[in-house]
């Protein structure tokens, strides 16, 4: 099982320890011990882990979902960004990376592995029920939903890509039940998917400013 490494200021160190995470003197770094509950530590993950979208701001989306095992109607969440988002770019030829505009249409990310600060204080004052979650099929450490109920790990699959489900809706009317909250402060993370753009972007329900939300 994975170790997750932490990049852990030496003020917060004393809280780190009480939360379990241990030193690696070869290393000189803090690491989350292999089986632990990654969330509390979330903050500190290194982001060695590249950053490879972001935008000046951003959605919080939520949306009713079955869960496959128990039955139960849970909440899915997720990140949207509006159109003008910046994807990293690799340039074959020089090796450089770069910014650059994606599509010009808003998409939803997921397969997130690191997630900046803002966005995800701001997902966690929403719900616990999307957090960083270790994936034992892929052995990686992803944010993923996780069910109301039951605690089964909600794959990002099942939630953003598949169609007619989730974040994927095929009619207006199963876009109408996607809520998405504007928060105006930047969004960075690391992400192995965007859905690129939707006309049923504009179906979905866009609801009041993120703080009058409660927790679902
Ligand atoms: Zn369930």
């Amino acid at each position: 099982m994975l170790v997750l490494d932490l990049c852990v200021p030496p003020d917060e160190v004393d809280r780190a320890r009480a939360l379990g995470a241990l030193w690696n003197t070869e290393r000189q770094l803090w690491q989350v011990p292999a089986g632990s509950d990654p969330m509390p530590f979330a903050a500190w993950l290194v982001a060695g882990l590249e950053c490879n979208i972001r935008a000046p701001g951003y959605f919080v989306a939520t949306t009713p979902f079955c869960c496959w095992r128990c039955r139960g109607i849970t909440h899915v969440h997720g990140f949207a960004l509006p159109a003008g988002y910046e994807a990293l770019n690799t340039d074959d030829e020089s090796g450089e990376d770069y910014w650059e505009e994606a599509d010009d249409s808003p998409t939803f990310v997921y397969h997130i592995d690191c997630l900046s600060l803002e966005p995800m204080e701001r997902m966690r004052s929403v719900t616990d029920t999307y957090r960083l979650c270790y994936d034992r099929g892929l052995d990686a450490y992803h944010w993923l939903n996780v069910c109301h109920y039951c605690g089964l790990q909600l794959n990002d699959t099942a939630v953003f890509s598949e169609l007619g489900y989730g974040f994927m809706p095929l009619t207006p009317e199963q876009a109408k039940h996607i809520t998405l909250c504007y928060v105006d402060a930047p969004f960075t993370a690391s992400a192995g998917g965007w859905w690129l753009g939707s006309q049923l972007f504009d179906s979905m329900t866009f609801a009041l400013p993120h703080r009058s939300i409660s927790k679902v």
